[in-house]
C-alpha cells in the first residue's frame, strides 16, 4: 500500500500532522499546526493515536453534551442512512416533522416553528434577518461580550475580541454593555442599582439616542457563553424584554452554547422564565455529531410567515441525518434524565471549586449554572487585577498557555479565555471523572499562582 493511500485506517499519524499543517485550514488560528491525532472517543474522553486518554472538560465547543459517541444517537444515524440520507428541505421527512415537534415541546411556549440550519451561525444570520424583514426596521443590538458566529452579519455582532482580526461589516449594529457583575463596566458593587445589571434602563438610554423606531431586535446569549460564562442578575433578561416589548422590538436569545441541558434545564432562558420572540441553538442539540443548527420562531411570527416567505434558505436545511441525530440526542436526554444530572453535578463541581479557591488565591471568580462554568484568574484577588488581560496577545497570554499545555499532558482538555478557564465536561460524566478533572485542575492552578501578586 502506499504511502498516501487513502484505505481507513492505514494513515500514519506523522502524514495526518503533515498534511493538517500543510493543506487544512483550521479556525481562527495562524495555520501550520501539528495537533495530537485523535483517533477515537467515548462518554466524557478521547484519545490520540500514541494511545494517551485526555478528560474532555470542554465537550469539544460545548458540543458534547451527551459525551462522545452515545450509542442512540450513533445508532440513529446509522438508521437514517441506511433509509434516506438527503431529501430537498421542501419535501416531507419523518425526523423533520419529529424534531419540529420536539422543539416546540421543550422549547418557552411562543415558540412554535424550527427552521433547521447547519449550524448557529446560520441560524442567527437568518433570525437578524427575519426581525428585519419582519418590523423593516433595520438596527440590531449587540452586546460586547457576545459571540454569535463567523458569518458577515454575526461576525460583525460579536463582541469577541477574535472580531478585530476580521471585518464584520454588517451596517446597523449597536452595542450595549453586559451585566458583568465581577467586573461592573459601570463600577457598581451591588447590581440593584446598576443600569446594566438590570437590563432595561441601560437599554432604554441607548434608545433614546438610536430612535427605538428604527432597531429591529435585541440579540444576547442568556448567559454569555465564549466570553466567559457572564450569568446574569436575577430579573435581568425581564427588564430586558419588558423595554423591547415597549418599543415593538423583537428580543432574540442566542442558545446556541447554552441550549439543550448545558446549564440543568432545556434553554439558559427557562431559569427566568423570560421567553424571546426568535431562538436561536446548535452544538448540545445533537451533541454535535452532524451539523445541524436551529432557528425557532413564536406563534406571532409563525402566523406573519403564512403571508410572507421566509427569507432565507439552505441547501442543507432540516438535513435527514442531523434530524434523527437530534431526535435521538433530545429522547435520550429525556429518558435518561440527563437535565438533573446537570443541575446536580454543576452544583457539586461548583461546591469544589469553591474548595480549590481556598487553596488557590488566583481564582477571582466562580459563576455558572449546571455544567456551563468558569473561574476567573487574577493576579491580585482585591484589586481584581487579571491574570492576562482581556484580549490578550499571545505573549501576554503566557501562563494561560502554560496550564493549557501541563494540564494536556496530564491528560485534561480545558478550555482557555482570556484570563478565565471554561469548565463545561459532559452533562452526563460520571462523578468519579468530574473528580479526577479536578484533581488535575488542582495542580494545574498552581501556575496561575505563581504569578499571584500579594
Ligand atoms: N452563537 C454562540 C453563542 C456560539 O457559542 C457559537 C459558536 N461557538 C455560535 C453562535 C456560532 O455557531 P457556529 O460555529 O455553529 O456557526
Amino acid at each position: 500500500m502506499s504511502e498516501f493511500s487513502n484505505e481507513y485506517p492505514t494513515h500514519d499519524p506523522g502524514w495526518v500532522q503533515e498534511m493538517h499543517a500543510n493543506h487544512y485550514l483550521q479556525s481562527w488560528s495562524k495555520q501550520g499546526r501539528k495537533p495530537p491525532v485523535i483517533t477515537g472517543a467515548e462518554g466524557s474522553w478521547f484519545w490520540d493515536s500514541t494511545g494517551k486518554r485526555y478528560l474532555d472538560f470542554q465537550s469539544q465547543l460545548v458540543n458534547a453534551n451527551l459525551g462522545h459517541q452515545h450509542p442512540k444517537i450513533v445508532q440513529a444515524i446509522k438508521d437514517q442512512a441506511d433509509k434516506l440520507c438527503y431529501i430537498g428541505p421542501a419535501m416531507g421527512s419523518d425526523v423533520r416533522s419529529e424534531l419540529a415537534a420536539l422543539m416546540t415541546e421543550i422549547t418557552p411556549e411562543p415558540i412554535t416553528s424550527t427552521f433547521f440550519t447547519t449550524g448557529g451561525s446560520a441560524a442567527n444570520e437568518l433570525a437578524i434577518r427575519l426581525a428585519r424583514h419582519y418590523t423593516g426596521r433595520s438596527k440590531i443590538i449587540a452586546r460586547y461580550r457576545s459571540y454569535h458566529g463567523a458569518t458577515g452579519g454575526t461576525l460583525s455582532l460579536t463582541g469577541d475580541p477574535r472580531r478585530h482580526l476580521t471585518r464584520g461589516d454588517m451596517p446597523g449594529v449597536v452595542r450595549m454593555l453586559d451585566p458583568y457583575c465581577y467586573r461592573c463596566p459601570m463600577g457598581h458593587t451591588d447590581s440593584a442599582n446598576c443600569p446594566v445589571s438590570q437590563g432595561g434602563p441601560h437599554l432604554e438610554e441607548l434608545l433614546m439616542y438610536e430612535n427605538p423606531q428604527t432597531v429591529a431586535a435585541v440579540i444576547l446569549e442568556p448567559i454569555v457563553g465564549t466570553n466567559g460564562i457572564l450569568v446574569p442578575p436575577d430579573g435581568y433578561l425581564q427588564s430586558i424584554r419588558e423595554t423591547c416589548d415597549r418599543h415593538g422590538i423583537l428580543l432574540i436569545f442566542d442558545e446556541v452554547m447554552a441550549g439543550f441541558g448545558r446549564t440543568g434545564k432545556w434553554f439558559a432562558c427557562d431559569h427566568w422564565d423570560v421567553a424571546p420572540d426568535i431562538l436561536s441553538s446548535a452544538k448540545g442539540i445533537n451533541s454535535g455529531y452532524v451539523p445541524l443548527g436551529t432557528m425557532s420562531v413564536s406563534k406571532t411570527l409563525a402566523d406573519w410567515l403564512k403571508d410572507y416567505p421566509l427569507p432565507g434558505g439552505l441547501t442543507y436545511a432540516g438535513h435527514p441525518l442531523a434530524c434523527a441525530s437530534g431526535v435521538a440526542a433530545i429522547r435520550a436526554m429525556q429518558e435518561e434524565g440527563t437535565l438533573a444530572k446537570a443541575t446536580a453535578s454543576g452544583e457539586y463541581l461548583r461546591s469544589e471549586l469553591a474548595k480549590l479557591a481556598d487553596k488557590h488565591p488566583c481564582i477571582g471568580d466562580i459563576r455558572g449554572k449546571g455544567m456551563f462554568n468558569a473561574i476567573e484568574l487574577v493576579k491580585n484577588r482585591d484589586t481584581r487585577e487579571m491574570l492576562v488581560p482581556f484580549a490578550a496577545k499571545e505573549d501576554a497570554a503566557a501562563p494561560m498557555s502554560e496550564m493549557m499545555k501541563f494540564a494536556m499532558n496530564e491528560g485534561l482538555y480545558l478550555s482557555f479565555f482570556s484570563n478565565c478557564i471554561r469548565l463545561t465536561p459532559p452533562l452526563n460524566i460520571s462523578r468519579e471523572d468530574l473528580d479526577l478533572g479536578l484533581e488535575i485542575l488542582d495542580r494545574t492552578l498552581e501556575i496561575a499562582d505563581e504569578h499571584y501578586q500579594l
